[in-house]
């Protein structure tokens, strides 16, 4: 078993160090700053006694999983790593800096992996001398939980450390997807249109928020609607990601933060953590409207959208379309890959939808991709 580092002991590290020592290696979390590396042993602690409580991990488990990790303040502790996974805060800079000390420390052949979920693992790499070592791995939160690992080679990475990267994070009993190195990989980039068509529709006063996240719930077999699921994740980290997406193409207007959703932040509504968000969770929550036939278009414009999202990154080769399904169903709980959905549904039927919204609103946000034109053309399915 090859010893396994994580650098940064917060909410992905500390999920990433346990899922490691669970499978049996040696690990070793670091952390710079104060009290991080005390609070992810108490909370690592915790988390182990919850799951002895739910009889999923015996006592003498936990002690072997706690007595796989080393946790430590001093970097040099790495040393003798085969893989290496960085979580710090998103910060270029600080990465590169760190990416510098971590490959001044390992061995030749130790593969230095990120956890980033907005930087280019180009320009991370770029601190290396030997830069095909470096690749990304995007974990989801709560890492031990989400079955999903996004394993991101960028220009440099070599085919070597591709594959073992992703032997590696397969026999964690992860389902892997290989995504190019670019803006948002393939979740953050596909899942787009479920947050921005939503507030678009409510901003124009066709729902509230209530009804909105009934019609994907009850219509569209959605685990959670886009607004309960923004108030989960947090308007800022939500926020923060739209625009960093909508910067890092360009400002393509496509990914168009909102202002709904950036007041929200301002004011400090940001969701479940802070008590506030589009509900407030102090109040019983609002009825939704359940008329069916606003309900369906509802669904069907966001569905639209998410298809044309997922269409798209296939066509520019984002990913293979099995791998952009899979992501969708197993790093955000999709019902469904949206494109087998799109086959189910009909593509010509998406191209309508996508086609009437462009001509109502005159907007390149609403621009079918190529692709789905193509398919129509052609009377194509994507299987
Ligand atoms: P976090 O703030 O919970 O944890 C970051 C940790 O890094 C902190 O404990 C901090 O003390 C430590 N740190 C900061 N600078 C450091 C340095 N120079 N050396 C060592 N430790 C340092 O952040 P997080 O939510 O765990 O995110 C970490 C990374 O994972 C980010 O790149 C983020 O984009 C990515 N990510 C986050 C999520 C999520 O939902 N939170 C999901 C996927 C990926």
């Amino acid at each position: 078993m090859i010893k396994v580092s994580v650098i940064g002991a917060g909410t992905m590290g500390s999920g990433i160090a346990q899922i490691a020592a669970t499978k049996g290696h040696k690990v070793c979390l670091y952390d710079t700053f104060d009290g991080a590396i005390e609070n992810a042993q108490k909370k690592l602690n915790k988390i182990l006694n919850r799951l002895i409580e739910k009889e999923r991990i015996t006592k003498e488990e936990k002690e072997n999983i706690l007595n796989k990790i080393s946790f430590t303040k001093d970097i040099r502790e790495i040393k003798g790593s085969k893989l290496v996974i960085e979580a710090i805060i998103e910060n270029l800079d600080l990465k590169k800096k760190l990416f510098k000390t971590i490959e001044d420390l390992v061995d030749a052949d130790c593969i230095i992996a990120s956890n980033t979920s907005s930087l280019s693992i180009a320009s991370i790499s770029g601190a290396c001398e030997k830069a095909e070592r470096v690749i990304g791995v995007h974990f989801f939160n709560p890492a031990p939980l989400m079955p999903l690992v996004e394993i991101i080679p960028s220009v440099q990475t070599s085919k070597k450390t591709m594959d073992h990267a992703k032997s590696i994070i397969d026999s964690w009993g992860k389902i892997t997807v290989i995504a190019k190195d670019t803006p948002g990989f393939i979740v953050n980039r596909v899942a787009r249109p479920f947050y921005g068509e939503a507030i678009r529709i409510y901003e124009e006063g066709i729902a509230d928020f209530a009804t909105i996240d009934w019609s994907l719930k009850e219509l569209g077999g959605f685990r959670m609607g886009p607004f309960e699921l923004m108030d989960y994740i947090g308007n800022d980290i939500n926020y923060t990601v739209t625009e960093t997406v909508f910067t890092a193409f360009y400002y393509d207007s496509r990914y168009k933060p909102s202002f709904t959703q950036r007041r929200m932040m301002e004011a400090g509504y940001l969701g479940r953590k802070s008590g506030r968000g589009y509900y407030d969770y102090s109040k019983d929550m609002p009825k939704a409207n359940q008329d069916r036939n606003l309900g369906k278009k509802i669904l069907w414009r966001i569905l639209s959208m998410l298809i044309n999202e997922a269409a798209d990154a296939l066509f520019l080769n984002i990913a293979t379309k099995g791998d952009i399904d899979l992501a969708m169903t197993k790093g955000v709980n999709y019902p469904k890959g949206l494109l087998s959905w799109a086959d189910e549904i009909g593509i010509n039927n998406v191209l309508e939808e996508l086609k009437k919204l462009q001509e109502e609103y005159g907007e390149d946000r609403y621009r079918p991709s190529p692709l789905i034109k193509r398919m129509v053309k052609d009377n194509a399915t994507f299987y």
